[in-house]
């Protein structure tokens, strides 16, 4: 097993619902750790540029208003397989398909809001580590 790093960010629903407490706790209660963590509220350039893959779908521009509609939380995890981990933790896509027990399950109702991102990959999660943070603000 290896150790990796992964982004996570509470949407600003989360935020929002005033729920990025609870969201933790699923967190941490795994073995994952939280290296670093920061509020910001996305520019419309950059949510176009961390959904930039999905740029043709016709969910596109309202994925872009709704990250851009409040704060979000940045967040690096670390832990053994990390990225994987994660996208358990957090569930399906769509509220609807994922379990009880994970993030998306027991918080979200909605695919269009959904709580939290998590990168997909190894190589998605370091570009994406890359856009919010700066090596020296992993502690
Ligand atoms: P995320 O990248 O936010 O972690 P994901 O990897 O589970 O989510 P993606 O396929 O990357 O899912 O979709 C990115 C985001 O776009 C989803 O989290 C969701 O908010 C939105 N989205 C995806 N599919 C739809 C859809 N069919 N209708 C509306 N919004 C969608
Ligand atoms: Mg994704």
């Amino acid at each position: 097993m290896a150790i990796e790093r992964t982004l996570s960010m509470l949407k600003p629903d989360a935020v929002k619902n005033n729920i990025t407490g609870k969201i933790n706790s699923y967190i941490e209660s795994s073995e994952l750790k939280i290296i670093a963590q920061k509020m910001m509220l996305l520019t419309k350039k950059q949510a176009e540029l961390f959904y930039e893959i999905h740029k043709d779908r016709s969910f596109f521009l309202e994925l872009v208003e709704f990250m851009t509609s409040g704060p979000v939380i940045v967040q690096v995890l670390v832990g053994e397989n990390a990225v994987s981990k994660y996208r358990q933790i957090m569930g399906a896509t769509d509220p609807k398909q994922a379990e009880k027990g994970t993030i998306r399950g027991d918080f979200a109702d909605d695919i269009s809001e959904n709580r939290v991102h998590g990168s997909d990959s190894l190589e998605n999660a370091r570009k994406e580590i890359a856009f919010f943070f700066a090596e020296c603000e992993l502690v």
